[in-house]
């Protein structure tokens, strides 16, 4: 792999700790960096016209594929994300996946069937927006499933993961971390504001008086499957602006680290003589 010219831009979120373990508490949920939101929203702005130059590149590359995994707790800005950090992109060559809780069908398969069918072919880029993590996450936190089982799955996201990796999928996992105090602020906004109206969930609210067990879930989760093959990157979100920076800026370094480059032509392009052609097509006229 090339050196990654945006390493230094990442580093602040690089979690990845195979060592040691982190604790979600120690990470701030309203950092800025230092930032102001127009120096954030103008380095955003470059930020998604590289990502898509990058994506056409990788799409007509057709070699490898990413899969962009968004995980936080309900507001934390999943939806938001995808809609400016991808903004600038080809619909062609990106596709947005939201997983909801399991269909009868889903529900009589293994935990990881429904994940694997909308992996990324060759040349695109996915993103879960939620995952295969929501069966260690709600069905933890819910008890759908017996503890046995729910544990032995971090081995299999582990290995699901570790297939895509082998098969030419980058994978890069994002945890969208959000204050208890900012998730009610949201909640307020949905219930006030005419555009978010849709968005306001019940059950949202009631899940919040399981905010201690889910952080714990997270917490334990991110530990359990943070991995060189599949790291997670914990954005601090309270500020949506330095949320959609930071998961554009990882964004943008995992592609540039991965140097997508426009395909060399399988023929000599010199041998088409179009101007000829031309000439050819208007005597004829
Ligand atoms: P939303 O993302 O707000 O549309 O809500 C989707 C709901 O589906 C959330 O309440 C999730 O907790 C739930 N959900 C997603 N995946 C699963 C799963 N594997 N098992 C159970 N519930 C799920
Ligand atoms: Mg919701």
């Amino acid at each position: 792999m090339p050196e990654d010219p945006l390493a230094p831009l990442v580093a602040d979120y690089a979690r990845y700790r195979a060592d040691e373990r982190i604790r979600l508490a120690d990470y701030e949920t309203a950092d800025t960096d230092d930032l102001t939101r127009d120096e954030a929203r103008s380095e955003l702005a470059s930020l998604v016209e590289r990502i898509a130059d990058l994506q056409a590149r990788l799409y007509a590359e057709e070699s490898r594929a990413v899969l962009v995994v968004l995980q936080g707790i309900d507001a934390a800005g999943k939806d938001s994300t995808v809609k400016h950090v991808f903004s600038g992109t080809n619909p062609q060559g990106v596709r947005v996946y939201t997983f909801k809780e399991p269909t009868p069908e889903e529900a009589a398969h293994d935990f990881l069937w429904r994940y694997h069918q909308d992996a990324p072919a060759l040349g695109m880029i996915h993103v879960f927006n939620r995952s295969h993590y929501e069966d260690v996450l709600v069905v933890r936190v819910k008890e759908l499933v017996e503890e046995e089982r729910w544990r032995s799955r971090y081995d299999s996201i582990n290995d699901f993961e570790r297939v895509l990796a082998r098969e030419r999928c980058v994978v890069v996992k994002f945890f969208l971390h959000i204050s208890k105090d900012a998730q009610l602020e949201r909640f307020r906004e949905r219930l006030e504001r005419e555009d978010k109206h849709y968005k306001f969930s019940a059950n949202d609210v009631r899940e919040r008086r399981n905010w201690d067990a889910y952080q714990q879930a997270y917490e334990d989760a991110v530990n359990a499957t943070s991995t060189p093959w599949a790291p997670w990157y914990i954005v601090p979100s309270d500020h949506k602006w330095y949320r959609n920076l930071g998961v554009a800026r990882i964004v943008c370094a995992t592609l540039e680290a991965m140097g997508p480059r426009w395909p060399q032509p399988d023929e000599d392009l010199e041998a088409y003589a179009l101007d000829a052609l031309e000439e050819n097509v208007s005597s004829k006229r």
